[in-house]
């Protein structure tokens, strides 16, 4: 696909669909899209069907517009999957997806197998927003479309930070503030600033970190009691797995919470800073992501599951030594 202008086919009811527990590219790319639509083709009545997510997005335009209640509808001519790598991460709005008369994915992660009638994958780019943003025809990206696209590249890239920042990248961020978006604002107020509950909910995970492997992997956990007692969702536990991931000496970080679905499981974020490529450790799994940041769902004591992470990170560690 070259073009989203390709796929749009005189598509009448659109849906635009991002993975489960939507983090800010996301987000970013999902609402990206519809502001684009709506000005692109104002005739087309477009919907975007996502969990909720964090306060601090809600000044994009079009976060108003979004449904959180997945209500029954007939089925849509065209759906949008948004950043999510396969299927099942679609979480409660996979029936818009299923029922969909066609679908389009537009995504990053380097598990994403391709899924749908027609998908593009760039498992270089830093983000799904990225990925839109070679889609899109720059001239028709508003401010308010800019401010989404931004917003999803800062989130993903920690702040132009993570080793997914390309020289592609800072040229679209470039572009995107060419439109008279504010930067400052986005990264201040969507990606440093954090709650009070965030807060106290990083000092919890990070007093229950342990080390593995002489120091090389740092995991810390969040369990249920934690949640209640701070008054936690998964949405305030954003940026922690990237605290523990600066311990000196860490080449590997975990985090562990909850799953949603069910109090016996585990949530597990992984983030590599070195050669384990933890994409293949969530794969195994049955989760996915990147290289260098993934996820996957395990169950057993906590540091039952770590132990069955770090086996992994240090057989592949053994074999790149
Ligand atoms: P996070 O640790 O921030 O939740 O996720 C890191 C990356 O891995 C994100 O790009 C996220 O979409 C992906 N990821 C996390 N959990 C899963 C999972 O269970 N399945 C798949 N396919 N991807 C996941
Ligand atoms: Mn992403």
């Amino acid at each position: 696909m070259r073009r989203i202008e390709e796929v749009l086919d005189g598509a009448g009811r659109i849906c635009i669909l991002g993975h489960i527990h939507p983090d800010g590219d996301c987000v970013g790319a999902c609402l990206g899209l519809y502001n684009y639509l709506k000005s692109a083709c104002p005739e087309a009545q477009v919907t975007v069907h996502l969990e909720p997510f964090s306060e601090y997005f809600s000044f994009l335009q079009g976060t108003e517009q979004v449904d959180h209640a997945f209500p029954e509808l007939p089925p849509y001519d065209l759906c949008f999957v948004m950043d999510c790598g396969d299927r099942e991460r679609l979480g409660p709005t996979v029936k818009y997806f299923d029922s969909a008369r066609r679908k389009v994915c537009v995504d990053h992660h380097i598990t994403n197998q391709g899924f749908g009638d027609v998908w593009e994958v760039q498992p270089d780019a830093s983000s799904a927003c990225e990925v839109l943003y070679s889609l899109l025809d720059p001239a028709q990206i508003s401010r308010d479309t800019a401010e989404c696209l931004y917003l999803g590249i800062v989130h993903d890239t920690g702040v132009f930070k993570h080793s997914n920042t390309s020289r592609r990248t800072m040229e679209v961020a470039g572009q995107l503030l060419e439109k008279g978006i504010s930067p400052a604002y986005i990264i201040d107020e969507t990606f440093s600033k954090k709650s009070f509950a965030q807060n106290k909910a990083l000092g919890r995970a990070l007093l229950s970190a342990r080390l593995w492997l002489d120091g090389r992997l740092v995991a810390g956990v969040i369990t249920a009691r934690d949640m209640e007692e701070l008054g936690l969702d998964s949405r305030h536990l954003d940026g922690i797995v990237d605290q523990l991931r600066v311990t000196d000496g860490a080449k590997l970080a975990v985090f562990l919470y909850p799953s949603n679905e069910s109090q016996q499981e585990w949530k597990v974020s992984m983030r590599s800073n070195d050669k384990v490529d933890v994409s293949r450790i969530a794969v195994s799994f049955g989760g996915g992501g990147h290289v260098k940041a993934a996820g996957c769902t395990l169950r057993g004591e906590w540091t039952a599951v770590v132990d069955q992470v770090a086996a992994l990170a240090e057989q592949q560690m053994r074999e790149t030594e």
